[in-house]
């Protein structure tokens, strides 16, 4: 059986207000290299990827693909495509555009990836894989460290969910593209009485939670496969950069 096409849809069109920089955070350095480039070049060099979309800002398109695609030779990015107000818009406008352009098998897969998480590896990839070949949808995660608290809205803890139920959520993110695809559809129809009700989608299992009977399963991932949302986090990612430590699971 020939293994079904594998797409990445890397998200690089995040404002990045929290970096405080006058460069947008998918281009700043880590190490001498744009901070996009770090994921690209996972994705390129994987055997498990067939080819890639790459989200930006409008107004970088041009821009990155001359700076980043073009520079650095990443031949799998089949197509750059400019990315919504809100993430979850982002990823809608790089799975219609899929669609249309016929690059997204509706067979295959869709690994969907923060653009600003760097430390993305081959066996994250792998186990990701993995998963969705047997559960149909799956996230890259790890068990929370800390005690988390619900707050009552007022700065008081209202409520302590047991920690041996919690997990960080990161991306990849990897669905059945027939799956994502739908469920997207169906969230852009329906977000507006959705922020009606005060639901906020900030993750692709979300939707397919929302939207579908599949159940996300849960892929054990990395504690070093950090978001840059913070110049404090570019810091920590240039130190795990130079500990030349494999990734900690
Ligand atoms: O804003 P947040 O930290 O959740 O962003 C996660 C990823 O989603 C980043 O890689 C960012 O560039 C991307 N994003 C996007 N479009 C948006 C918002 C975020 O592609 N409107």
């Amino acid at each position: 059986m020939t293994p079904k096409k594998c797409m990445a849809i890397v998200l690089a069109a995040g404002s990045g207000s929290r970096m405080k920089s006058s460069v947008a955070k998918q281009f700043l350095p880590l190490d001498g290299k744009p901070l996009i480039w770090y994921a690209l070049s996972v994705m390129e060099q994987s055997e498990i990827i067939d080819g890639c979309i790459l989200v930006t800002g409008e107004a970088d398109m041009d821009y990155i693909r001359r700076e980043i695609v073009e520079k650095f030779g990443f031949h799998k990015v089949e197509a750059v495509v400019p990315g919504g107000r809100e993430r979850y818009l982002s990823v809608a406008n790089a799975l219609r555009a899929g669609q249309d352009m016929g690059i997204c098998d509706c067979d295959g897969y869709v690994f969907i990836h923060d653009g600003a998480r760097p430390f993305l590896t081959h066996e994250i990839l792998g186990r990701t894989y993995e998963a969705v070949k047997k559960y149909h949808a799956c996230v890259a995660a790890v068990p929370v460290k800390d005690t988390i608290k619900i707050s009552d809205g007022k700065g008081f803890a209202a409520s302590t969910p047991s920690r041996s139920l919690l997990w960080n959520i990161q991306t990849p993110q990897v669905f059945e593209t027939g799956l994502i695809t739908k469920a997207y559809a169906r969230l852009v129809e329906e977000a507006e009485g959705l922020g009606r009700r005060g639901i906020q989608v900030t993750d692709d299992a979300s939707v397919v939670e929302l939207f579908t009977d599949i159940k996300v399963k849960l892929v054990e991932a990395s504690y070093e496969n950090i978001k840059i949302t913070t110049p404090g986090d570019l810091i920590l990612a240039e130190a795990l950069l130079h500990s030349g430590r494999d990734g900690e699971t």
